[in-house]
């Protein structure tokens, strides 16, 4: 729909990857009916972290500059890599700490204030969002705002579909306060620096696999998310998660009974509320408070 209205106009390329069965349909039209747009492909690696997995990203990545590089008349330079990697690596910081000051004040920075602003990194090169970060970052420990007495909770199931805002603000004023989520994951998804090396592209490569959080999109074994769930849970002080998963979203359909089942043995209660072009704000404000009320009575 972003293409067909004209709102992707402003790219070169676009990158895919090989997450479902309906992404991989949406690059074929793309390549169709959008032939000035370069439409390229990754395959993504699956399965436990390995050499072999290494090698097979490695060697992705790499035909990926190669493509780009033969298609725009662009170099890809090992160094430039390495410094978009370092800074890069800043911003992740700033964005890993600005998490952890919602994690401990969420009710000096609403989910939808923090979105947004992780939304606006997408839009800008890093070194303009950067210094943005940090003067929220001086001004969050600041907000005088009051906490008040809201059901901590975990935003999680929005693979790669994001919410609208309006939603995350409806669950906000029906009486929850989200501490952490999954929004935006594949713009968090390192947990750590990814190291500037000699070869940046195995350094992508392993930071891949090794050092990315754990998510349904990578790990095949449920309980390596599923556990990773519950730890979240424990470690934000939350009391409850909401799924936002899209409605037509068949990976996370298939994910949603593994998580539901590590809740509930770990006594966490859960909502699920699917998203969709027409869904009715007020009516998910009032399933949402009742779910609150049911847990603060
Ligand atoms: S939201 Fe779900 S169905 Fe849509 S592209 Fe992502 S994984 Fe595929």
């Amino acid at each position: 729909m972003l293409a067909f209205g004209g709102d992707l106009a402003f790219l070169d390329a676009v990158v895919f990857t090989s997450i479902c069965e309906g992404a991989r349909n949406l690059s074929r039209i793309l390549a169709r009916d959008f032939p000035d747009l370069h439409v390229t492909y990754l395959q993504l690696p699956d399965g436990q972290a390995s050499s072999e997995a290494v090698d097979h990203w490695e060697a992705e990545l790499r035909r990926l500059g190669k493509d780009i590089s033969e298609k725009f008349g662009v170099a890809v330079e090992d160094s430039a890599l390495r410094a978009s990697l370092g800074l890069y690596n800043l911003w992740r910081r700033r964005v890993r700490e600005l998490y952890a000051q919602r994690t401990q004040w969420p009710h000096r920075i609403s989910a939808e204030e923090l979105c947004c602003l992780i939304r606006a990194g997408t839009r800008m090169p890093p070194e303009a969002h950067i210094p943005l970060l940090d003067e929220v970052l001086r001004e969050i420990p600041f907000r005088g705002r009051r906490r008040r007495g809201r059901l901590p909770v975990v935003v999680e199931g929005a693979v790669c579909e994001q919410p609208p805002l309006g939603l995350l603000d409806a669950l906000e004023k029906a009486g929850c306060c989200v501490v952490n989520d999954d929004l935006l994951l594949g713009w968090r998804w390192f947990f750590d620096d990814v190291p500037e090396t000699d070869n940046p592209w195995r350094s992508l490569a392993e930071s891949y696999l090794e050092r990315s959080v754990p998510s349904s999109l990578r790990h095949p074994i449920p309980h390596f998310f599923t556990d990773a769930l519950v730890d979240k849970v424990h470690r934000s002080g939350a009391e409850a998660v909401i799924f936002l998963p899209g409605k037509f979203c068949g990976p996370d359909f298939f994910d949603h009974d593994a998580f539901r089942t590590a809740l509930e043995r770990a006594r966490i209660a859960s909502l699920e509320v699917r998203v969709d072009e027409k869904m009715n704000l007020d009516q998910i404000r009032k399933a949402v408070k009742i779910f609150v009320s049911n847990l603060s009575g």
